[in-house]
């Protein structure tokens, strides 16, 4: 195609808008320092950084509560695979969770039924405790239908010890067998932006067919459940004691709804 001054111009202007919808598809985070960082929360950068900095120290020892958030929930099913609702599942080894911790701590459910709570809400529920951890439960899916097992979610430098311990025995309990990502960092609205120690955890595939048979079975859940208690009573009373070098502090903006996946 020949070139004229006109085509050269709506080639320019094609350019810059497809460079700005590329800035956002790729990540607001890439392009935090500019003016939607500030926009978004209000100048908050500073802040936003300090909050990050709060995780930059050991984990948990000695903490009095433990927040657990059933994931998803009301309109939102999360992953439906093999006749099972993560939402349904999610909420009842919540529930089976908090028997176990039940006298040990003070524990509080985001969700106790079926009910949908925002993600940012949830947020506001566990930065309203001092003291205490946060963990989410969720059940995983992927279009691999061969991929399986346990996967941990952690951010922050705090959350790294109690993030090793669950995903450890959670493998234990699932007889070792998993092919997933196993513990992962990543910067998610529940592992970045809450103030207090957190984690996000993937009890299996329900897209894979032995892991949702396991899931299945209550007495299954019941043993995820144990697993899961068992690594928050070792962190409380030890604290990170055995669990490896901490990893690095970062520095990242908050999670938003608009960050490109994996970001
Ligand atoms: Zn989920």
């Amino acid at each position: 195609m020949k070139i004229n001054f006109y085509n050269y111009q709506r080639l320019a202007g094609h350019c810059l808008f497809m460079l700005m919808s590329m800035c956002l598809l790729i990540g607001l985070s890439s392009c935090s320092s500019g003016p939607y960082e500030s926009q978004v929360h209000g100048g908050s950068r500073t802040q936003s950084l300090s909050q990050d900095a709060l995780g930059h120290r050991p984990g948990p020892r000695g903490f009095t509560t433990v927040i657990i958030d059933a994931g998803h929930g009301g309109r939102d099913s999360g992953a439906v695979s093999h006749g099972l609702s993560e939402k349904a599942v999610a909420l009842d080894t919540a529930h089976r969770l908090k028997e176990k911790l039940k006298g040990k701590f003070k524990v509080v459910l985001v969700r106790s039924g079926d009910r949908f709570v925002s993600l940012d809400d949830r947020v506001e529920i566990a930065n309203k405790y001092s003291s205490a951890i946060l963990v989410s439960l969720h059940y995983n899916a992927s279009r691999a239908a061969f991929i399986r097992g346990p996967e941990t979610y952690y951010w922050r430098v705090d959350s790294h010890g109690l993030a090793s311990r669950i995903q450890k025995n959670m493998e234990q309990a699932s007889g070792g067998r998993y092919s997933g990502l196993g513990k992962k960092r990543r910067r998610l609205r529940l592992t970045r932006n809450s103030k207090i120690p957190s984690v996000l955890l993937e009890f299996g595939y329900l897209t894979n067919y032995s892991d949702a048979r396991l899931v299945k079975s209550s007495a299954y859940r019941d043993r995820l459940a144990s697993a899961v208690a068992s690594a928050i009573i070792t962190q409380s009373k030890i604290g990170d004691r055995g669990t490896g070098p901490l990893p690095k502090p970062i520095n990242r903006p908050l999670s938003r709804s608009t960050d490109a996946p994996g970001s």
